[in-house]
């Protein structure tokens, strides 16, 4: 009999999941993490990120307060206390999953492991183990280029611990961690500029709020380098960093962040010995059941290159083990996934792009609000937030909503569900608007 009926190599957010279940269902389950329970989203991800996005709200929220009526005398932000309470919270989290586990009945290693074969492992601190079914959630990890002076330069990784906020930062790429990172550091009174290599940023979310986004970013004072890329970072005498750009002249900095996208975790964890297939991004390929090309061996979460986000990689790890180990079989599906972009202010979206809908499908009809929050004009914050309903023509289906402006993530989380559950244009119509609230709009589109 092998030592385990499951041993699951990475304890983040698809891991945990899968091993948690399987274990409550019976099964005999050991899990290897070398680094820190929790993984991406808990220790250097979602987590954090979403607490700094918090503490960084709040110089919106100080300067706006005067025109309530508050006076704030002096507005100082400390960037060590933030750093170090978000690190804390970190630790807690940290610690109740560990609990999670460990009342589950989960073996913990504290190690890394390395498959030897299909149902084999070989533990660093030299114990092998064997499992009936083996769970590969390694997760991903920050793409770095290979430029001259790259070690200057720091990740999504680093970025939690900075020793001191700097004074002039560049972040490189145009995706979720740079535009979210862009709007922390702005909020927290750092000149940013946000270099991309081409003049599109957040592809795959509808163009005309991220336009909108761009608009609000420039007059808040980010500074897009747009077609522009790094040739190589110099630290100087002064401990200051020179980059040297094509497409835009050079800049003096004093970090340099690089958001350009993640790759999956699949070195010296021995996939050839036990017959993994990779895929085109070095993702390792697996069936809608999870499954890799070696038949006891599973994958969930980034390290599979599906969608990279935590509550798909949970979902992945629920699926897999009610399907193998509690009798349930069923599938993720992948269609109406909603995501957010945690930018000041955030944007949300669900379903189709315009774009997207324009090519897929015959006729669409797409309605808008473009609205200033009513908290916004009092404080005479000029930032306008922008709500989009895309709609089949010819079933009159919301295929895609799309929202810019206060909170836009908390309400769309609700909206999703009517998107998934194909509702139609006249249900949202028929639905009675909550005022004074920034979500009637949903139900206002005229
Ligand atoms: P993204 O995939 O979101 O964006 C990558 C960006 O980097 C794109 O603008 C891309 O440009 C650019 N890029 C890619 N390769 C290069 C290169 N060699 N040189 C210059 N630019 C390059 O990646 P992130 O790193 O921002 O985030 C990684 C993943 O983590 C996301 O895909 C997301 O799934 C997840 N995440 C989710 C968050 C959320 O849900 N709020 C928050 C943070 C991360 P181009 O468009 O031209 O390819």
């Amino acid at each position: 009999m092998a030592d385990f009926d499951l041993f699951v190599i990475g304890a983040g957010s698809g891991g945990v999941r899968a091993a948690r279940v399987a274990a409550a269902y019976g099964a005999r389950v050991g899990i290897a993490e070398e680094y820190k329970v929790g993984g991406t989203c808990v220790i250097r991800g979602c987590v954090p990120k979403k607490l700094l996005v918090y503490g960084a709200h709040f110089a919106e929220d100080l300067d706006d307060a005067a025109m309530f009526g508050w006076d704030i005398p002096q507005k100082r932000f400390d960037w060590a206390v933030l750093r170090d309470n978000v690190l804390a919270e970190v630790g807690r989290i940290e610690g109740a999953y560990t609990e999670t586990l460990t009342s589950h009945d989960v073996t913990i290693f504290h190690e890394r492991a390395v498959l030897t074969g299909p149902n084999s492992l070989n533990l660093a601190g030299g114990r092998e183990v064997s499992a009936d079914k083996i769970l590969i959630a390694t997760g991903a990890r920050p793409q770095m280029p290979q430029i001259e002076g790259i070690e200057h330069a720091i990740s999504s990784n680093e970025v939690f611990h900075l020793e001191e906020l700097p004074k002039r930062i560049v972040i490189v790429g145009g995706g979720y961690i740079a535009c979210e990172f862009a709007g922390i550091f702005q909020e927290f009174g750092s000149q940013v500029v946000l270099v991309n290599r081409t003049d599109v940023i957040l592809r795959q979310y509808d163009q005309q709020l991220v336009d909108r986004l761009v608009q609000i970013s420039l007059r808040k004072g980010i500074d897009f380098k747009f077609n522009a890329t790094l040739d190589r970072i110099e630290r100087r005498d002064d401990g200051r960093l020179h980059v040297a750009m094509t497409g835009c002249d050079d800049i003096e900095a004093d970090a340099v962040l690089f958001a350009t996208g993640r790759r999956p975790n699949i070195e010296d964890l021995g996939l050839e010995a036990a017959g993994v297939e990779l895929g085109e991004t070095c993702q390792i390929k697996v069936d809608a059941d999870n499954r890799s090309s070696a038949s006891s061996i599973f994958a969930v979460g980034d390290v599979t290159d599906r969608i990279q986000l935590t509550p798909v990689a949970i979902r992945e790890g629920q699926a897999f083990a009610d399907t193998f180990f509690g009798n349930k079989p069923w599938q993720v599906d992948y269609q109406c996934v909603p995501s957010a972009v945690f930018s000041h202010p955030p944007l949300a979206s669900v379903g189709l792009t315009e774009g997207e809908a324009r090519n897929r499908l015959g006729s669409v009809k797409v309605y808008t609000s473009d609205f200033r929050a009513m908290k916004n004009v009092l404080a005479g914050r000029n930032e306008r937030s922008l709500y989009k309903l895309v709609v089949d023509g010819a079933t009159e289906e919301i295929v895609g909503l799309h929202m810019i402006g206060p909170d836009a993530p908390e309400i769309l989380q609700a909206a999703a569900i009517a998107v998934k559950a194909k509702l139609k244009k006249a249900d949202f119509d028929a639905t009675v608007a909550l005022h004074p609230t920034m979500a009637e709009e949903l139900v206002l589109m005229r």
